[in-house]
């Protein structure tokens, strides 16, 4: 968060995020208080505008369907797509065996074309488990395949992540307990 006085500013305050900060902008002659009052305020506007743009659960579903449709003749079908605000090492992951798909909230403020290679990613892995050339194939038709996998990598390099979309030490494919399968971005 920064705060940045302006001497040509009498009335007006703004505010805008610039790579990831939030900055506000307010008049020389603000005291303190009101300088508390309306980076509050503009801080609450701000989030009010970032959860309108963000798609919630249901979104998020409906979303998955239209990639399924467009991307894999509709033949990947999960029973449920999520949110899931624990998952700090994965983008997303999916329970083939349930058909359950969870998508990391880190996604979440993300530009949508990333947002839909990581669904499309875990839809395919509904088709096919592993990441052979099969499941790659499938992802194929998606424009931005190689862009969205760059910028998820830029990501993780940024926050030094142990994180890339195949996983730690290049595979991403987990079984749990059950042995059933889970297989993340
Ligand atoms: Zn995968």
């Amino acid at each position: 968060m920064e705060v940045r006085r302006s001497a040509r500013r009498r009335r007006t305050v703004s505010a805008y995020e610039e790579d990831g900060r939030l900055v506000v902008l307010i008049p020389a002659g603000f005291t303190r208080a009101q300088e508390r009052m309306w980076v509050q305020r503009m801080r609450e506007r701000l989030a009010a505008r970032r959860a309108r743009r963000t798609p919630g659960d249901d979104e998020l579903a409906a979303r998955a369907r239209r990639l399924s449709t467009r991307y894999l003749q509709g033949r990947a079908r999960p029973a449920s797509v999520a949110w899931v605000g624990n998952q700090r090492r994965r983008w997303g992951s999916c329970t083939p065996a349930t058909r359950t798909i969870r998508i990391s909230e880190q996604v979440r403020g993300m530009p949508g074309w990333v947002l839909d290679y990581v669904l499309l990613h875990e839809l395919a892995h509904l088709l096919v488990p592993g990441h052979g050339p099969d499941f790659w194939a499938l992802l194929e038709p998606y424009p931005r395949l190689e862009r969205a996998r760059g910028y998820l990598e830029g990501v993780a390099a940024a926050a030094h992540l142990d994180i890339s979309d195949d996983g730690p030490d290049g595979h991403d494919v987990s079984t749990d307990r059950d042995g059933r399968g889970e297989h993340a971005v």
